[in-house]
Formats: structure tokens, sequence, C-alpha cells
């Protein structure tokens, strides 16, 4: 039986953290002082472990970190994985999320090894900002050659996702909506989740959707485009029908009940929410000498204690037990 949750959830994207490092220190991510906090596996160990799961129903894979392209053998694992089955005996789709830093001389090795598509995170279009908001210098052009490699390598859509924070960066709305023309690529606005280390989290932070909106129609008009229900993003073309934006809303419009998401950290910890409070040793089992049968059996029995939803900005709601960066977004 394929996995899914005791809400019925089917279970069908895994996100794994391939590293716990990254080389950009973004503020609202992390507080610049710390690096990495935990280790990671052999790429063997996550292979064994996608191929279990794959086995069960997943069907998307994303690579996520730290910074997944810092993991040196990249290339290698994405060819390893396009060599997997999904239950239904599909090729898994695979997806990458990085900053970009390291892209433009990765993409088309990536796309070569069976990557599909890759998500770019920038914050800024604008050089300065992005340099104080990942404080680190010079990354903007960098990751702009990452974009555009991303996109002649055939990687499709190329996707960039934006954190808008009020007061740091929400004047980049416009500018981006442009830069999703310009360069051809697909925007997700993504609002502010309270998972930084440095807990500088409060709703008034947070650049809603309505907001994003409200101001993005002031560029141009906007027509939303039908998304399936386990999609993260609402969908929106410009009317002109040139460049697509998307905004994910976990925070003023949550879509637990759709999620299809569970996670695996660099150390082989399997999460089944962002906002767990704890989370499940799965290398522990790798370790112990489980069985293939024994793995899908303490698999579906995590999956079961998937959380029903997040709890941001309620009274009761306790933070997550690991920051983004510790575990992959
Ligand atoms: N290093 C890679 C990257 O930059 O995309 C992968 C890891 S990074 C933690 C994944 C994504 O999480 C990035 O797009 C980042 O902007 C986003 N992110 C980090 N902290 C976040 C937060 N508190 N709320 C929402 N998104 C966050």
């Amino acid at each position: 039986m394929l996995l899914s949750d005791k809400f019925g959830r089917p279970i069908t994207d895994l996100r794994i953290a391939i590293t716990d490092h990254c080389n950009y220190k973004c503020v609202y991510c992390r507080t610049g002082n710390e690096g990495a906090v935990y280790g990671d596996l052999p790429f063997a160990e996550y292979l064994r472990m996608v191929r279990v799961l794959a086995g069960l129903g997943i069907k998307k894979i994303r690579l996520t970190g730290g910074e997944p392209l810092l993991r040196r053998g990249v290339v290698d694992f994405v060819r390893e994985l396009s060599q997997l089955r999904s239950a239904d005996g599909e090729p898994l789709e695979l997806a990458l999320t990085t900053n970009g830093h390291l892209l433009a001389e990765m993409a088309q090795p990536l796309k070569d090894a069976g990557l599909r598509r890759v998500t770019i995170s920038m914050d800024a279009v604008d050089r300065e900002r992005f340099a104080r908001i990942t404080r680190v210098p010079n990354g903007y052009d960098n990751v702009l050659a990452g974009v555009r490699a991303a996109k002649r390598a055939g990687l499709k859509p190329v996707k960039v996702n934006c954190v808008l924070l009020r007061g740091f960066n929400e004047d980049q709305i416009i500018p981006f909506g442009k830069f999703a023309r310009e360069e051809g690529v697909v925007l997700r606005f993504i609002e502010f989740m309270p998972l930084e280390e440095d807990r500088v989290w409060s709703p008034e932070v947070v650049v809603t959707l309505d907001e994003i909106l409200q101001r993005m129609a002031e560029f141009r008009p906007l027509v939303e485009i039908p998304h399936e229900p386990s999609e993260t993003a609402r969908r929106y073309r410009f009317e002109d029908g040139l460049g697509e934006i998307g905004i994910i809303a976990p925070v003023s419009h949550p879509f637990c009940g759709h999620c299809s998401r569970v996670r695996i950290t660099s150390d082989g910890k399997i999460r089944t929410c962002l906002f767990s409070v704890w989370d499940h040793d799965l290398h522990a089992q790798i370790q112990r000498g489980a069985s293939d049968a024994q793995l899908e059996q303490f698999i579906r029995g995590v999956i079961l204690k998937k959380e029903a939803r997040h709890h941001i900005g309620e009274p009761d709601f306790v933070p997550a037990s690991r920051t983004m960066v510790h575990i992959g977004g």
C-alpha cells in the first residue's frame, strides 16, 4: 500500500537535505555566527532511503540543504537518483533548491545527469541589497549567471523564490515582477515563517499574499491561473501573458490540508512537518542493520504521526526543533 497519513493525505514528495553547510548567511535565516550544526551521510545511504521511499509512493525528490551545491559528488548523486523508479515504474521527478551561487558551472552537468527542475532563492534584484541580505559580497552576479545557465541548460521551469520581509525588501515586489518578465523565470514569493535561527519573526514582518497582489497590480494587472489543491503556490500571470508569479502563503493562507511532503535532514532524520518538534531517526535504523522491509515499516509508522497542521501565529505555537537552514526548504 502506498504511503498516506492518518488524515488520508497521500505522501508523494520528498525533500532531502544533503548537507547542513551553507555559503550564504541570509539575515532572516541564520544568525551569521553559527555554521553547520548537523553532519551528513554518504550518498549511498540517502540513495537507499530514497529507493525505499520511492517504493512506497514518493514521486518527486527535491535536493536541498544547507546549500546542496556545496556537497561534492552532487552531480553523480543526481545521476544515481535518475536510475530509480517510482512505485508505478516511472522515473522520479528530480528538482533542486539552491541559492544559485555555484549554479552557473553546474547547471548543464546537473541537467545531463537527470535533474529536471531548479528553484533559485533570490531575495533582491539589486546588487547592494542582495549583499546586505546574504551577507556575502558579489553574490548577485553569480546567482544571475546561475539563473541564465539553468535556462540555457533547459531546466524547466526555472523558478525564483523570494522571501519578503517588511522594512527590508518589500520594495522589491515590482522589480521582481519586471525581472520575471525579462529573464523568463517563474517567480514565487514566500511568506516569511517562524523558522529562523535568530527568532526575529513576528506577524508584522510578514508581507502577506494580499499585499503582494495589491502591490504587483499597481505595476500590471494579474490573472489567477487555476492550480492543483496540493500545489503550494497560488499562481498568477500578467494580463498580457508575459511572466508568471506565484505566492506561497503558509502564514496567511495555510495549505496543510493538502500537504504531500516529508523531509529527510542531512543527518538522516525524517521530519513530517517543517514545524515538527521532534524528528525520527531513519539513519539509526540503517545503522542497526534494518532490512528494507523494516525501513518501510518504520517509515509507515512515522508518517502516521504527521501533524494535522502548523500553528503559526496561534497562542499555542511551539517553535520547531530545527530552523529552516537545518531542515531544508
Ligand atoms: N540553500 C538553498 C537555498 O538558498 O535555496 C536551500 C536551503 S534554503 C533554507 C531553502 C529556502 O528556504 C530558501 O528559498 C530560503 O529563502 C527559504 N527560507 C529560509 N528561511 C525561511 C523562513 N523563515 N521562511 C520562509 N522561507 C525561508
